[in-house]
Formats: structure tokens, sequence, C-alpha cells
């Protein structure tokens, strides 16, 4: 007898990685880093990659960034495996959650400001402090139980935080009118069916809350991993805003072979793009990234085919 397999088999252990820039400013090296882990990591599994821009916040984006973004990741040999879905396109979704989350009793709207916070050590505790306001829209924050949210990170191992000591109730929907981060990714992550968030550790502290909303709304928990930070050559963090190291679509293999050295891979010889990430896939083994935060190569010392 011939064994039919069950028609949710596939997705039960499929893998659906993302990518999910916010449009700020062009794709650093940083970013590069995360575009590049993410799509090992699915490819590896034989799985999908997708492509979120996230562009809720509409005073961040700078005009033309996401496109920009799009065409170097093309350029880098990245292609979002279905339609990019834009963060801005979907308040709808992100308000129908927010009323599941109010309707349960789980927010609450604060109007408390950034002084208010002070006192508390800039920890929310369980309730607003400040006077209700009718005249100013308030923010909602999500009432955190008192409990540790544990995971494995494929990258940086066992992670536990106490979310009522360490973050305290946090904002879900923004003075601004508007969904904050944590929410929006948690929505968007479970529509496109993500099923593994790989991405730069800064945002390590903020899975235990992504965690939380996931359980809250009935949405599936997600496997992590969380690639070093890219440092400067002064040992802080990189980022869109410094303009430091912009990757190059026009001259992609330095950044891409800079990347794989980054996360701990081989670097096999190639003279394109195409033959660099299918090799570098060939041998992608995940125990080799590094954890620590570093500084990348760089570049020029990468230009040549084999190093
Ligand atoms: N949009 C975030 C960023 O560009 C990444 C969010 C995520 O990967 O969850 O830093």
């Amino acid at each position: 007898m011939r064994q039919v397999p069950h028609p949710y088999a596939a997705s039960m252990t499929f893998h659906r990685g993302r990518f999910a820039p916010s449009p700020s400013g062009r794709l650093h090296f940083g970013s590069l880093v995360a575009a590049l882990g993410s799509w090992l990591f699915a490819r590896a599994d034989n799985g999908e990659w997708l492509v979120r821009i996230e562009d809720f916040d509409r005073e961040r984006v700078v005009p033309g960034a996401a496109d920009d973004i799009l065409a170097t990741l093309h350029a880098f040999g990245f292609d979002s495996d279905r339609p990019v879905i834009h963060q801005s396109e979907r308040d709808e979704v992100y308000r129908a959650a927010l009323r599941r989350l109010e309707d349960a009793g789980q927010v609450y709207p604060c109007w408390c400001s950034r002084a208010d916070l002070a006192a508390f050590g800039g920890i929310h505790p369980q309730n607003c402090i400040a006077r209700p306001d009718p005249a100013r829209a308030p923010a909602w924050r999500l009432r955190v139980p008192d409990e540790s949210i544990a995971f494995l990170d494929a990258v940086q191992g066992e992670q536990r935080q106490d979310l009522r000591r360490e973050v305290g109730d946090f904002v879900v929907w923004r003075v601004e009118k508007t969904v904050a981060y944590q929410l929006a990714v948690v929505v968007d992550d479970a529509a496109q069916g993500i099923t593994a968030v790989v991405r730069g550790a800064d945002l390590l502290d903020s899975t235990p809350r992504q965690i939380l909303l996931q359980r809250l709304l009935d949405l599936p928990r997600l496997q992590y991993a969380h690639l070093p930070l890219a440092l400067g050559a002064d040992g802080r963090k990189l980022s869109k805003h410094e303009l430091a190291l912009p990757v190059d679509g026009d001259d992609p293999l330095p950044a891409l072979r800079a990347a794989l050295r980054f996360l701990g891979q081989p670097l096999p010889p190639a003279r394109n793009v195409r033959d660099l990430l299918s090799a570098a896939l060939e041998e992608f083994d995940a125990g080799r990234i590094p954890c620590a935060p570093s500084a990348p190569a760089p570049f020029a010392a990468l230009r040549k085919d084999v190093c």
C-alpha cells in the first residue's frame, strides 16, 4: 500500500524564513548579514525566503529607500520567493489584533510620558500612572504576566527574560495611532507563515515579548537565530543612520564575502554572486556562526577571488 502523506505533514517541518528591513536608509553591512544569514538558514533547509518592508513608522521612512533596498538585495542574489509585503498597507490587520487583545482585557490605554516612567527606571508598572487625558490619544500597553519567557536561540543559546522585571508592560499601539514594532512583527510573521526568524542580535531582547504576543494571539511559536552584531571600527553598532559601510550593489562580491566570513563560513572561490551563494550554501554550517559581536573584515581585503 502506498503511504499518502498527510496534507499538513510538509508544513509542520517546512522552513520559511524572512528578511524584514526598515526602509530608513540604504542597505548596510549589518542588514546584508541578516539577509544572508536568514537566506542561508532557509535554503539549507530547502525552505522559502521572504522579504517584508517594515515601513509602518512613516516618520522614519526615507522616500525611495524600500525600492533601493530591494534592488540592492537583488544585486546580491536575494529575491523574495513571494510578493513583498509592506507594513504601511496593513493597518487594518494590526487594528484587528489590537481589538482582540483589548477584548481579552490584555491591553490598557496609557498616557504616561517618558518623564513619568523615569521614576520606575523606564520599566512600566502594571497600571498607567498618568491622569487620563481625553484630549490626547493614549498608547496601548500589554499587561505582562509575572513569568520568565525562555527560548533556545540557534546561535545565542538558552535565553530567558523576566518580562515584568526586565521590560514592564510594553507598548503595542503607539500614541501616534500606529502599531508598535512588537505587535506588527508578530502579526506579520504569522500572516506570512514564517517558521524561523533569523536576524541581528540587537533584537534578541525583543523576542520574549514577541513570544508572549504569539501566545496571547494564538499564533504559532517560531524558531529563532540571532546573528552577531557587526560593529564599526570604533566598536559601536553599525546603523543605517551613520551611513557606515553601505553595501554596493554594483560590486557585490567583496561585501558578500565579508558577510560570509563574518558569519564564520568558509569562502569558496566563485566568480559571481550566484556561484558564491550556491557554493556557500553547500558548505553552510550554522554551528560556525559566532555569537559575539565583531568588526567585519575590510571589503577591500576580500576583493580577490580566493582568500
Ligand atoms: N525591521 C527591523 C530592522 O530593520 C527588523 C525586524 C525583525 O527582523 O524582526 O531592524
